[in-house]
């Protein structure tokens, strides 16, 4: 350590003639106060002060479920598990893709390319179920798929997708960890009633009536309360009755 390069620089820092007190800086940011997140901008040879550009900020803008929109995100970030992208990350594990047993396991395979996951595509296609003729096959990369789709300004077609991509995923799963048979049309129903699910809700969300919330047209409640009269006067209150051919009636008079 007698020589390291650090310990040089330690004893290198000049010591001021008068002292002061001692304090925490921290010279990455400009509050001279510590983040991970100024840590992690060196890291990537980036200052503080770099508006970083980020290419996928419209994804949580679709109008679907918050942890579809933080999927997509991890997705767009190559952030997502799958077992090509833990094996790069040095994961001693089998990358083969769960579902057909073929290539290595990435998510444009998983996705786009996977003979078995590919007929999720031909059913929601035979369904009608997207607005328009929507098939990923061919496209890639994925990110560039919902690039495009992201471009026809279909914001349904986008809803769509991210439920479909999301029922993928979440079917992929039962395969690798539950050993479950990948099954594309309860894959694609399972797509079908998360979408008919945020459509209720937000239905819900619109109508107060549906939420058990008192409706706008319910009349507001008065109270009222019995006032003196001013002095030197009596005041009569009177209320009365009627059933079949009974009547019945009461006075009250108070000064
Ligand atoms: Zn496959």
């Amino acid at each position: 350590m007698g020589n390291h390069p650090i310990l040089k620089k330690i004893q290198g820092i000049a010591i001021p003639p008068h002292s002061k007190p001692d304090s925490f800086c921290w010279g990455l940011d400009n509050s001279d106060t510590f983040s991970t997140k100024s840590v992690t901008w060196i890291a990537y040879d980036k200052s503080i002060n770099d508006s970083p550009d980020w290419n996928y900020k419209w994804i949580w803008k679709i109008d679907t479920m918050p942890k579809i929109k933080f999927f997509l995100w991890q997705l767009c970030h190559k952030a997502v598990p799958i077992r090509g992208m833990l094996l790069k990350r040095r994961l001693n594990i089998d990358a083969g893709c769960p579902i057909c047993m073929g290539d290595i396991e990435s998510i444009d395979h998983l996705l786009c390319e996977c003979p078995i996951g590919k007929k999720v595509w031909e059913l929601a296609d035979k369904h009608h179920w997207f607005p328009i003729q929507f098939s990923p096959g061919g496209w890639q990369p994925l990110t560039e798929v919902l690039q495009r789709v992201r471009s026809y300004r279909k914001p349904q077609l986008l809803q769509k997708l991210s439920f479909l991509i999301w029922s993928i995923w979440k079917e992929r799963n039962a395969v690798a960890f539950e050993n479950k048979f990948f099954n594309p049309l309860k894959c694609l129903i399972k797509a079908k009633k998360v979408y008919a699910e945020l459509r209720i809700r937000s239905c819900i969300s619109d109508d107060s009536s549906l939420r058990g919330a008192p409706s706008s047209s319910s009349k507001p409640v008065h109270l009222i309360k019995w006032h003196p009269p001013p002095p030197g006067f009596v005041k009569i209150n009177f209320d009365g009755s009627l059933l079949n051919s009974s009547a019945a009636g009461g006075y009250v008079l108070r000064d």
